[in-house]
This record gives C-alpha cells, structure tokens and sequence, in this order.
C-alpha cells in the first residue's frame, strides 16, 4: 500500500517505521524539516538497533528506508495515498484542520486514519467530504513493538474503510481489537482512566502512600508499573492533557507537579525522584492497599462497554492485555473476583457509579466463576484451568500457551500448589490441538520464580518430607522437559533456585536485560532439588555447572547469555513484543516434525547412538506420511510461508 504519515512525532516516525518494514510505501509529513530530519534520524537508530540484534539484515533496513520519503508539502505526502495516518497532537481543532487539509489535498480514494487515543473520530470525520472513509487506528507507543492496534468505527465509517483499516493492520503483524463505536477513551483510554485517576483520588484525598499503592498494584495485582510509577512514564503534562481533554477534573496532585514543572520521568522528577533509578518497592509495602479498590472502577468501565455494544468481553479483556498489560484484562478478572464483590465495593464509594449491567448481573445470580456463569461462561469446573497460583492464556491465532506463575506477591515462588497446577495444565495444554507453543512466565516484571517457596514446605525438619518434594518437583519438571510441543521460558525478572530449574526444562530461555539468574542453593545450606544440576550439567559441561552451583553465582542475563544458559537476552523495553516473535515462530513450524525432533533431541545425550539413530530413521519415516511435509516442499516452491495443520 501507499500511506501517508502525518507528523514526525513519537508516534509518526513509528508508525512509518513499523509500515515501511512490512513493505508499504511510505510519505511522512510534518511542519518544519528539523522535524523531519528528527523522526528519520529515529527510524535510523531503531532499525539500527534491529539489526545489531540480527532481528533483521542490513539489506532489509536499507530496502525499509528507501520506502520512506519525507516532505512539508501535504498534498506530496497524500499523491495517490491509499491511506493516510494523522498522528498529530492531541488536540481536536487542531486535528480537525489536519483533516480538512488533507481531504483537500487527497486523492477521492484514500481512506483518512486519525491515532488518536482518546478524541473523537466521528467529530473529524464530519469536517471531510468522505466521512464514511474515516476511521481511527490507534496505536500504542512504541508502535514498533506493542502488538496491538485497536481499530475504531466511527459513526459515519463505512464497512469497506473498516476492513481496509484491519487488513492494513494485520498487514503490519499487530493483533486488531474493532471499537465499534466512537465512545470516548474508546477501550483502552477508557478502562485504564481509573488505574491512575482513582488511585490519584485516594492519595490525594485518602493520604494513602504513593509507595503503598503501587506496590500493591505491582505484586498484588501483578501490573508492570503502579499507577505513580505509569504517570512519571507517560509524563505528568500529557497525563494532565489527556484529563482535562476528557473533561474530568485534574487531580490535586497532579496540579502540584504541573506548576512545580516534575515533569515525570523525562525530567528526573515526578511523583518519584529519579536520579538513583526506578523506585523500590517491596511486596510488603502493598500489604495493607487492596487493589479491588483501583480495579473495580476500571471493571465498571469495561462493564459499560460491553452493556454499548461496542465490543465483546474477550476483546476487551485482548485489548486490556496487548495494549496496557492489564494481566489477565478486566472481565476475566472481574469474574474470578466475583461480580458481587465488585458491586459492594463500587456502591461503598462516592464516585463510579455501578454500571447497570453489573447489577443486572448480580440480580441474575451471574456472580463469576464460582456460579459458573459472569462475563464468560464457565463450564463445570472451568475448562480445566482455572487456578489459584497460575495464570493461564492461549491466544488461538497464534496458537501459543502462556501459563504465568502468577504469585507476584511472593515473587512467583513454587509451593506444592503451583507444582500441583502445573501438572494440571501441562497435561490439559498437552491434549489440546490448537496449542502448538508454550511459553512459561512470571506475572508481573519484577520476578520469573525468586525459586521455592519454603515457607510452604511445612515440616522442612523432616528429611522424607523433604526428599518427597524434591522428588515431586523433578517429576513435574520432567514433564515440562518431555512436554510434546516446543517450550520457551519468558525470563522477565528473577529467575533463581526452583524458577531457574523450571526454566532449564524448558527448550528455550530468553531473558530481559533486568533478569539476574542462579542456582543459589548451596549459599542457602541446600542443593538444587528439581534437577538443576542435572539439566545443568547436561546443558553446560561439568565446569561450568559446578562453576554456576558451587559458587552459588547470580548471572546477569547477559553473562547467562555469554555462558549458554540462555537462548538470548533482550531489552526491557522490547520483551514481550520478542517473546511474541519467537514463540510464533515456533508455533508456525510443522506441529508434527517439530514434535518427532524435539523428543528426538531431548533423548540424544542419555541413548546409547545405535537406538537413537533408528529412533531418528522411524521419526523421518513418520514424517514422510504426513500432509505438512506436501505443504512444506510446495510453500519452499512457491516462496510463500507454509500453513502447517499439523496432519
Ligand atoms: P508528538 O508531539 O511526539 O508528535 C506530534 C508531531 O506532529 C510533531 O512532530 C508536530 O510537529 C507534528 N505536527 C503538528 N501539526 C502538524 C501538521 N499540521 N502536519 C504535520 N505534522 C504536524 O506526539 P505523539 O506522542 O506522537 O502523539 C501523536 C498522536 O498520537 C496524538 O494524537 C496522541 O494522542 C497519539 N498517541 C500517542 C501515544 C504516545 O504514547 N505518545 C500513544 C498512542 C497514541
């Protein structure tokens, strides 16, 4: 396609970034040519970056830049535009004079995008003479690698403009979430106003600690930042425009770090001083702060969504998680805290007044899971997967699992329980067709599994209690370790003791540049017990395990990385988006070869050669049977990407 990208911006040079590297054409226009010269030199130093960490070769950056033009002149960049994306500031006169111009300036067909996150497209449609080919894209900073987009319908959008709006986007690797209506803060804006605006209300009016609630947010309710810690990110001048935008009254505090110019992170100051790095919380700060207080009002909004039409349960909660990194979305978890719950918490309060739908709910006795019947239906007993110490997700268009260690409180440590729910998902996962990858993580950012949980080994005096929960916990290990379909472990924060044995049963490990690693046992007066030195030795050599064991060494995932712990290390920022990458590339192998190969492999080192070679002949004469192996041969001819069916 041919686009036009209208400002150079944070989200202009993206946007034209992320389509010039899917093959688009792109035009990118802004007001003065330092602008220009600004968002090309981003592009530059991100594709850059790509191909440093061979993310992507030289010849590919070169071939994106070339489809990047620059120009001042409006008409230029919209020449022969099949679409044209405004990413202007967030002000609507403003945007309603950008599309103006370019319904001047454009060619009848070209469909006219606004990335707003919150104002109303309907409004700038009704400024054009093509208010049906207006519709909103919005993206998520950085666009590069948030894998959303939500696509949003407004009043007057046409159903062709709409589907040229998904097509483009998924043409650009991102997940779609249609809004099909122009509600203000569409879905994402909208449900996550609350997350800060209501915990700003309770400091302010409350005096509840900045420190307190984010702490909760962040190990309670397994969220990547606090709400304080998302302002200083975003910047307190955009927050502060984004509200008074909405209409709604700037909290006080807000207003303090407007006129004393703390700016938020960009500026070393805001809520938090950052000049010794990212505040330090601990679990036990959040301890007396229940964060049913901030997640109920953000339920409340999802709530109305749904009651508008304007998109469904599972799409919001797909939005909520993509898009803000809300970790299991609203609904969901509005139906695991029980919707009656949430009602009395949002009738004890001033503010938020509970939607309808919510009390219609309750009136039908639609509590959550527990009557089996809320947002989601919830068959008898769930689908096998509902649990107290896991988090499990399975997107079906990627065909990748994700089972999250979801304890962030105690830093995703491993009682008996987890061991005992993650047999339970490994075999449910394990039957189910439609997953081809599973990817092993750690709700929140701060830790993958700080190890075992030994508060809850309860007589650890006892050494055949003991002994049987080292054995338990190798025994499920070593089903993870003989899982039939590719494994990846997300390492995103600390990663030692039992959490590092989990992972080392995975076949892959990829880390987050924040991750620190180790078998620290032995400093503690015990040994790995869920094979850590046995995969250990198996994956490193003698020396390098006892180097790693005996030293009780906690690794950067840099220097894991440098050692072969880990498949590869990435940074902060760019995490879940690779994570993605890599287990959609697994997930998009033959199911049925990559399966035979990965048992095959798993076997090489303890089987005598003889046996494993005739193991390998049966393997390939499996394969030789299948119809992936037609679709392999025939998509290499066709230089198209293969659609396995794993048949
Ligand atoms: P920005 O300030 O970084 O960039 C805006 C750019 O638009 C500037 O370079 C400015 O010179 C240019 N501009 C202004 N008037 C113009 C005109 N008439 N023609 C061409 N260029 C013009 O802003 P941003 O953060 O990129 O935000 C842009 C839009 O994206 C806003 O609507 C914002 O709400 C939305 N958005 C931002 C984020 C984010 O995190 N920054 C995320 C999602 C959506």
């Amino acid at each position: 396609m041919r686009l036009a990208v209208i400002g150079a911006g944070e989200m202009g040079h993206g946007i034209a970034e992320l389509a010039a590297l899917h093959g688009h054409e792109v035009r990118m226009r802004d007001i003065k040519p330092e602008f220009l010269d600004r968002g090309m030199e981003r592009i530059r130093w991100s594709l850059g970056k790509l191909v440093e960490k061979n993310q992507i070769r030289q010849d590919q950056m070169q071939q994106a830049l070339d489809r990047i033009q620059t120009t001042l002149d409006i008409g230029e960049a919209c020449n022969n535009a099949d679409v044209a994306i405004e990413a202007v500031f967030e002000d609507l006169d403003l945007k309603k004079r950008v599309f103006q111009e370019l319904d001047h300036a454009a060619p009848k067909k070209t469909i006219l995008a606004s990335n707003t996150s919150a104002l109303p497209i309907t409004k700038m449609a009704l400024v054009t003479k093509r208010p049906k080919q207006v519709v909103g894209m919005h993206f998520f900073n950085p666009p590069m690698l948030m894998p959303l987009i939500e696509v949003i319908r407004a009043d007057t959008t046409s159903d062709a403009t709409l589907e040229v709006a998904v097509d483009l986007s998924k043409s650009l690797g991102k997940t779609v979430v249609v809004v099909k209506k122009d509600v203000p803060g569409f879905i994402t804006t909208r449900v996550l106003g609350p997350y800060f605006e209501e915990a700003a209300r309770i400091h302010d009016e409350e005096g509840v600690p900045i420190e307190t609630i984010d702490a909760a947010m962040r190990f309670r309710a397994g969220f990547p930042m606090g709400p304080f810690e998302l302002a200083d990110q975003v910047g307190i001048d955009v927050l502060h425009h984004l509200i008074k935008n909405a209409n709604r009254p700037t909290p006080r505090s807000v207003q303090a770090l407007m006129e004393a110019k703390k700016l938020g992170r960009k500026v070393g100051e805001g809520f938090y001083p950052y000049k010794a790095g990212r505040p330090k919380l601990t679990p036990e700060m959040g301890q007396s702060f229940d964060p049913i207080r901030i997640l109920a009002p953000m339920i409340n909004e999802a709530g109305e969504l749904v009651a508008l039409d304007v998109a469904s349960p599972a799409e919001i909660d797909e939005a909520m998680r993509l898009g803000t990194a809300f970790p299991k979305g609203p609904l969901a978890t509005a139906d695991d805290l029980g919707i009656d719950v949430v009602l009395a918490d949002l009738k004890g309060r001033k503010v938020a007044k509970p939607a309808k739908i919510l009390e219609e709910m309750a009136a039908r006795g639609d509590l959550g899971t527990k009557t089996g019947r809320g947002f989601y239906e919830h068959k008898e007993g769930g689908d096998g997967m509902n649990f107290e110490t896991l988090l499990v997700s399975k997107d079906a268009e990627t065909h990748v699992a994700t089972v999250a260690l979801n304890r962030p409180d105690r830093l995703n440590t491993m009682s008996p329980q987890v061991f005992d729910e993650l047999e339970k998902a490994l075999a449910e996962l394990e039957k189910d067709e439609a997953v081809r990858c599973l990817v092993i993580t750690g709700a929140g950012d701060r830790s993958f599994s700080a190890g075992a949980d030994l508060t809850s080994f309860s007589d650890i005096s006892k050494a055949f209690k003991v002994w049987q929960v080292s054995r338990r916990g190798q025994e499920v290990l070593n089903r993870l370790a003989n899982f039939s379909k590719p494994t990846l472990a997300a390492i995103n924060g600390h990663c030692f003791g039992g959490g590092l044995e989990l992972a080392l049963a995975c076949d892959f490990r990829i880390a987050a540049k924040r991750a620190k690693l180790g078998l620290t046992e032995v400093s503690l007066g015990l040994v790995p017990g869920a094979g850590g030195t046995q995969r250990l030795v198996r994956m490193l050599g003698q020396a390098k395990a006892k180097e790693l064991v005996l030293l009780g060494a906690r690794l950067t995932s840099d220097e894991a990385a440098a050692m072969g712990l880990v498949t590869k290390t990435v940074e902060n920022e760019a995490f879940s988006s690779e994570v993605r990458d890599f287990a959609g590339r697994l997930a998009r192998q033959a199911p049925i070869a990559i399966r035979l190969a990965k048992a095959l492999l798993n076997r090489a080192s303890d089987a005598p050669i003889d046996a494993a070679l005739e193991m390998e002949a049966m393997a390939f004469g499996l394969v030789a049977s299948t119809d992936d192996i037609y679709e392999g041969i025939q998509a290499f001819m066709e230089k198209r990407e293969p659609k396995f069916k794993g048949e």
